[in-house]
């Protein structure tokens, strides 16, 4: 059997089926999904991409949304990129009046790089195209022993099936995902008999490590105002660093009479670490400019897993608070909302670098 054959009955038997974007051909769905799957885990997809879809069931309905409501759905999922530019391809086809169809097409669409355009042509429109995301790229350089970058692209070609590129798109994913990981799972593997890297013990070496960057470390302060059971929130400039979200203003823009300093969130980009020192600035009478949202809200809004973080724990503070008064019949304290936020420490918590990223591969900050 050949390389395409063995993974394509494997895929038949082991392979990951009935997933949500699976069984369609709506080139809307299968981007959408393509996109949200970029150096995410399918896991962490499958609910963004069911409420995605529930909001949006089409690229018109897409096209006309606001870049705040689409980043507040996109919200946790990190790489706030992919959103931006989904929507402004969306824009770019409903413009078109029709979507790209072949995979060189696609590319011109802003935001879909040459595997994902592969990937939404094949399983869009049945084209003939090869990809090759990180974990496709692991599995042609451990079976060929192929080191060299530059030769996976051709590889990647010279091995397209005639038939059945759908399946075995699919199957070169799969095997990547669940059985040629990082630690391999080769009993499981229908390629071993060929395998170079299995044959020669060098799995641990291919494809070859990057190397390790020592990332330089940028700090920020983060100005917490609340007023109650509010918080001030100022929208980051877009295109920037989480361009379009909401986060807590970096200058003291309000007078307070005492601050406090909170816990140090440490908070991972592609290209820089980012020490946050979020200060607690407790005023009174002022939440009634623009801005001001109240903590439910920040936590449902376009805001960046640290903002959420935080948020959370002045919510969980605020409703400690209330039932503490409820059961003393006090009167509210103005100290409430702050009562229960990341105290001060020395050392700094580490956060899972945003939403997906944090649970999937390394890669761009979002
Ligand atoms: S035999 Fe092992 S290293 Fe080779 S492709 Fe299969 S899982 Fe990967």
């Amino acid at each position: 059997m050949s390389f395409a054959q063995k993974l394509v009955a494997w895929q038949r038997r082991h392979g990951r089926h009935g997933l949500p974007w699976q069984g369609t051909r709506d080139p809307y769905r299968v981007w959408l999904s393509e996109v949200m799957l970029q150096q995410t885990q399918v896991a962490t997809v499958v609910p963004y991409y069911r409420r995605f879809l529930k909001e949006y069931p089409t690229v018109k309905a897409l096209a006309v949304a606001s870049e705040d409501e689409v980043l507040r759905l996109w919200s946790g999922l990190g790489y706030y990129a992919r959103g931006r530019n989904l929507r402004a391809a969306a824009r770019e086809v409903v413009r078109r009046g029709s979507f790209p169809s072949t995979a060189q097409d696609l590319q011109s669409l802003p935001g879909i790089g040459r595997s994902t355009a592969a990937a939404i042509a094949v399983f869009a429109f049945g084209e003939r195209a090869a990809i090759l995301d990180g974990n496709v790229k692991r599995v042609l350089s451990r079976v060929y022993g192929v080191d060299d970058a530059n030769a996976l692209w051709p590889l990647a070609g010279r091995l397209l099936p005639r038939r059945g590129i759908e399946t075995y798109t699919q199957a070169l994913m799969d095997l990547g995902a669940t059985v040629c990981t990082r630690n391999a799972q080769c009993g499981q593997c229908p390629l071993r008999a060929d395998c170079v890297a299995h044959k020669t013990g060098r799995i641990a070496e291919l494809p070859a490590a990057r190397r390790k960057r020592s990332l330089p470390l940028r700090r920020t302060t983060w100005f917490v105002f609340t007023d109650g059971e509010k918080v001030l929130l100022e929208r980051r400039p877009s295109p920037g660093i989480w361009g379009g979200l909401l986060c807590f203003p970096e200058k003291p823009v309000l007078k307070v009479a005492a601050t406090r300093r909170l816990q140090p969130i440490d908070h991972g980009f592609t290209h820089f670490r980012l020490r946050i020192q979020p200060v607690l600035c407790e005023v009174k009478g002022a939440a009634a400019g623009d801005g001001w949202v109240t903590l439910r809200e920040a936590c449902a809004g376009a805001v960046p897993a640290p903002v959420r973080e935080l948020v959370r724990a002045l919510r969980s503070g605020a409703g400690a608070a209330r039932a503490r008064r409820r059961a003393r019949g006090a009167p509210a304290s103005p100290r409430a909302a702050g009562a229960g936020a990341p105290r001060a420490g020395r050392s700094p918590r580490r956060t899972s670098r945003a939403g997906a990223a944090a649970r999937g591969a390394p890669g761009a900050a979002r």
